[in-house]
Order: structure tokens, then C-alpha cells, then sequence
């Protein structure tokens, strides 16, 4: 009868999980901060500099097909004609960060036609790759537009993980990679971002915090480039955070889980 108590009790804690307390990131803490930015119009040249002032590392979610055109529907939201950066500069502007998918040229993907769903997801991979030189790991769902199908495409296509436009006002990990809802949206971010920095994490937290780098010319309140830095500034230089892009997080809890 010990004996049977005894396997018992080796098996059920032996069930791993990434909720375990003696689990920390490749620095040692237990808290996480991921930025995840889409569309790679030309505002990302500026907030990159301001991440990198910070020491922040971004994940940008890239349209390959609209990359050095014109971003005519942004004139509706910043009140001037917009542009997506260029592909030559592509890996000299997002050095240090990632580059993601965000399919080829921006469609919903939520009831889209199969090949053109397969097309969106693996022609923007197989463009991104080789202008980086590096294996193109993440994808945000543009619009956040996706259903089971978009899922599975983008599971099929070798992506990691696709973040969703679901805010989940959460610290926790994301329950599906395929569909990771992020923490929060920059414009509602600075009150999480002060319960993120004080948190006595036990176990492993992320916050995700997502936009549009074109956003802060709106100049909206909580929506402007003041305010990015003043929250990129109370967020950065923490050694309790681990400042990761979105495909290194989701290789990292991969690989707690293979070795278990
Ligand atoms: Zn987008």
C-alpha cells in the first residue's frame, strides 16, 4: 500500500506544467514583456528608435505585399497619406526585433477561400524569409479576422503562433499559440503596465501589449507618441522582465515543455 502511495504521488507531480513555481525565463525572472506591432507602415521607423532607446525588443507583423506602397486609407485616420516601409529596408530597420507574418495583403482571414487562405499565409513567409535571412516564426491575424481554418493554415504554413486583436486584460500564457490573445492594446495599456511592474510574479506571466505604430499621429489621447514613451519608460530597464519578441517567448515555452 505505500508502495502504491508512493507511485502515486511520483506520477501526479510529475505532470508537468508551466504554472510551476520553480520555473523562471533565461534571465531568472518570471515576468515577460512582449510588444507586437502590425502593418509596417513608415511610423515604425520612429517607434523602433524609441524602442531601442529603451533597450525594448518589438515583434513587427509584415504585409510582404504592400511593402514601398502607399497606405492611401490611413489619410481617413492620421489625416495625411500613408506608406508601408520599404522592402530594402526591412532588415536594417527591425534589427534586434522580429518580423512576422500578417498574411500577403491584409484580407480577413475569417471564411476566406481556401487556396487564397494558404496563399495569404505561406506567400508572405516564403517573400519575408529570404530578405531576412532568418526563419519567419510569428503571425498576427490582420484585422483580427480568423476561424478555424485560418488557424490550421497557419499552423500548416511553420508559424509558432498568431496573435489575435482580443485584448485578455491578462498576465497569463497563451492557452492556444494559434490563437494567443494579447494582454492589452497600447491606448488602454498604462494602468496594467503599473500592476505589471510592482507584480511579485510566482509563476511565469507575459503581457503582451499590441497597435499600429501609425496610430500615434493621430494624436489622440492615450494614443500619441508622448505616451508611448512615458509607458515604454516606466516598462523598461527592469530586471525582473524578460524583454522578448513573440516567437523567442512561444520557442522558450516549447522547449520547458520537451523537457520536462
Ligand atoms: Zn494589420
Amino acid at each position: 500500500m505505500k508502495f502504491l502511495v508512493a507511485v502515486l504521488f511520483v506520477l501526479l507531480n510529475s505532470s508537468f506544467s508551466v504554472y510551476a513555481e520553480s520555473l523562471t525565463y533565461p534571465n531568472g525572472a518570471k515576468k515577460a514583456v512582449i510588444f507586437s506591432y502590425d502593418d509596417a507602415a513608415i511610423q515604425d521607423r520612429q517607434f523602433v528608435k524609441l524602442l531601442n532607446k529603451y533597450h525594448l525588443i518589438g515583434t513587427f507583423n509584415v504585409n510582404s505585399g504592400r511593402l514601398g506602397k502607399k497606405a492611401l486609407w490611413l489619410k481617413d485616420f492620421i489625416g495625411k497619406e500613408g506608406k508601408f516601409i520599404d522592402v530594402e529596408e526591412l532588415s536594417r530597420l527591425y534589427k534586434g526585433h522580429e518580423v512576422a507574418g500578417h498574411s500577403y495583403s491584409h484580407p480577413g482571414l475569417a471564411g476566406l477561400e481556401s487556396k487564397e487562405l494558404i496563399k495569404q499565409i505561406k506567400r508572405d513567409k516564403q517573400i519575408l524569409e529570404p530578405l531576412l535571412s532568418q526563419e519567419v516564426r510569428s503571425f498576427a491575424y490582420p484585422l483580427g479576422s480568423y476561424d478555424e481554418a485560418a488557424m490550421s493554415a497557419v499552423k500548416q504554413a511553420g508559424y509558432s503562433n498568431a496573435r489575435t486583436t482580443q485584448d485578455s486584460n491578462s498576465f497569463q500564457l497563451p492557452e492556444y499559440f494559434m490563437a494567443w490573445h494579447p494582454t492589452v492594446h497600447h491606448s488602454k495599456a498604462m494602468t496594467l503596465v503599473n500592476e505589471y511592474v510592482s507584480l511579485q510574479a510566482k509563476q511565469l506571466t507575459v503581457m503582451m501589449i499590441w497597435g499600429h505604430s501609425w496610430e500615434f499621429d493621430e494624436n489622440k489621447p492615450n494614443n500619441n507618441w508622448q505616451y508611448i514613451e512615458a509607458l515604454l519608460k516606466e516598462i523598461a530597464h527592469r530586471d525582473d522582465i524578460w524583454y522578448v519578441s513573440a516567437g523567442e517567448f512561444i520557442g522558450y515555452i516549447i522547449s520547458l515543455e520537451k523537457n520536462k
